[in-house]
């Protein structure tokens, strides 16, 4: 006879569910027998049962870190729902409220606390902390502890602080941000050398990934909306507040629900919006990556990336916030020559030491591989955070219909010479030009329509060459000059190519991006 009710039990008599999910049953018997954990999980992969059902197995109090004070009361409240005890501390409680959390926290009448870190670790909560029966501490969002990533909070540094002062007490960090360098900081910092580590696949496979060529983003994001997400929710994300402002009054003007969410809006009217997205239906987001963390709404059902987000983490976790209930939903994205162009300047402007520069870079790179390729687009993602992925998907745009491709060696050749005959100096526009064989009077008065590259690319379209460029810049055969005027500079690897030692494939640009069917849930 077991005295204890088991994981099982309460999982379905308290949540309601019939089994665990992936890792979930290893994780909550390996906390609940008093070790360490590092759980990292895709978004909506179920990463709360992992200390929820283990806070209802052990005797005492599970303490739940959170940065996301506007989501605990929402937690909470569905755990009292459930019949469970739970209560949360952070700064929008009165004086009041707060002293009586604390005394149901301390007297043993809670089965979970939520605290904002801040709190967490001043002295008052400390010495809480020492007089109640705390039986695990759960880290949420632990990659918060990173300061490479864009959610880092100093608070979380001082976290290990729970570890010095409870070692006894068990630690579950969970996050759903999967590179090496984050995880290796979550462990240094949040001293988890000996926490076992749980790795769920990163794979979102009720997630379409597109990719197409920019022409008009306005009119392309439209139509994609208005065929594929016809009053459905949905997040668009913009680099600038500028163009989130007007994107949401293009959308608005077309006849969507759409608002605008960035950081130079007031904290007011962000809630505001993040309220009517979280509880209407069919409302379309347009913002920067301010938005994002702690939304908690299961049924987005696209992403839309009019720029190029600075890094596949950034992009990973982005397109994540689609699709939590597992329904089919659309990772969008379009991207042209200005924008590859634009991001390398950025990065070539930078003020950052050297060797975050060169992270970025690489960072960079890494996502303009994943917009040109033309294999599976969930292979290269997954690849990125060093997982296998063995064939196509056949959900992903060139899994649907395989691009095409061509023989661009002599194409790139032409468009290399150009840069280098006229002298490393140029940007896109003045290349395409000359390429082209156009006449202007900035061309005659540089005397470039001397050149022995003049007119060399009459043979194919514009559309053409520009699409070469891109390519070429993404593949880092040429980059951007460091002052911001967006000249184009042939590096070290176009020598192989202009000297013939390599041949070069590249996408064809397609006049409309084939039309992937919809698929099914699985
Ligand atoms: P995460 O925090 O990892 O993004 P959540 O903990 O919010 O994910 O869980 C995502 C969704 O999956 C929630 O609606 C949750 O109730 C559901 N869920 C989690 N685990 C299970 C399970 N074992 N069985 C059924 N549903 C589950
Ligand atoms: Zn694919």
């Amino acid at each position: 006879t077991t005295a204890a009710p088991s994981a099982r039990s309460i999982l379905k008599s308290v949540f309601g569910y019939d089994a665990f999910r992936g890792a979930q049953a290893d994780i909550v018997s390996h906390v609940a027998s008093g070790s360490d954990a590092l759980v990292l999980m895709p978004t909506g992969g179920g990463k709360s049962l992992c200390y929820q059902v283990p806070a209802l197995l052990l005797d005492g109090v599970t303490v739940v870190v959170s940065p996301l004070i506007a989501l605990m009361k929402d937690q909470v409240d569905a755990l009292t729902q459930l019949g469970v005890r739970a209560a949360y501390l952070n700064s929008t409680l009165s004086a009041e409220a707060a002293r009586s959390v604390e005394n149901a926290f301390v007297r043993g009448d809670l089965k979970l606390l939520y605290v904002a870190p801040e709190r967490l670790v001043t002295d008052r909560m400390l010495t809480l902390l020492d007089r109640a029966n705390v039986s695990l501490f759960a880290i949420d969002e632990a990659h918060c502890v990173s300061q490479w990533g864009h959610d880092f909070r100093p608070e979380y540094l001082q976290l290990a602080v729970l570890h010095e002062r409870f070692p006894n007490v068990p630690r579950i960090a969970l996050t759903a941000t999967a590179d090496e360098h984050t995880r290796r900081e979550m462990i240094d910092k949040l001293a988890l050398e000996d926490a076992r580590q749980f790795v769920s696949s990163f794979d979102r496979p009720n997630i379409q990934y597109r990719v197409i060529e920019k022409n008009n983003a306005l009119k392309q994001l439209l139509a994609f909306i208005q065929t594929e997400h016809p009053n459905d929710a949905g997040i668009v994300y913009c680099l600038s507040r500028k163009s989130v402002e007007e994107v949401a009054a293009f959308l608005e003007a077309s006849g969507l629900k759409a608002l605008p969410y960035h950081a130079g809006l007031s904290q007011a009217l962000r809630e505001k919006h993040q309220e009517v997205f979280q509880r209407e239906e069919g409302v379309v987001m347009v913002a920067t990556v301010a938005f994002g963390m702690g939304i908690d709404k299961p049924d987005v059902r696209f992403v839309a990336h009019l720029d190029l987000p600075k890094s596949m983490e950034g992009y990973y976790q982005e397109t994540g916030r689609a699709g939590r209930d597992g329904l089919p939903s659309t990772a969008w994205m379009t991207y042209g020559l200005a924008d590859v162009v634009a991001v390398r300047k950025m990065l070539a402007q930078s003020a950052a030491p050297e060797h975050i520069r060169r992270l970025e870079a690489r960072k960079l790179d890494a996502l303009l591989a994943y917009a040109e390729t033309s294999g599976c687009r969930r292979r290269a993602i997954l690849g990125y955070f060093g997982e296998e992925y063995p064939s196509g998907c056949g959900n992903c745009d060139n899994c649907l219909a395989a691009p095409d491709t061509w023989d661009a060696t002599v194409a790139a050749q032409k468009v290399l010479s150009t840069v280098v005959r006229t002298g490393n100096r140029f940007g896109a526009a003045h290349v395409v030009d000359v390429l082209l064989g156009r006449e202007n009077p900035r061309i005659r008065a540089l005397g470039h329509h001397q050149l022995s590259v003049y007119g060399v690319g009459s043979d194919l379209p514009e559309r053409t060459w520009r699409g070469v460029l891109r390519q070429l810049v993404a593949l880092g055969h040429l980059t951007t000059d460091a002052f911001g005027h967006g000249s184009l500079i042939a590096t070290p690897s176009a020598r192989a190519i202009l000297k013939g030692e390599q041949t070069l494939h590249l996408r064809r640009e397609t006049e409309k991006p084939p039309k992937p069917q919809k698929v099914k849930a699985t």
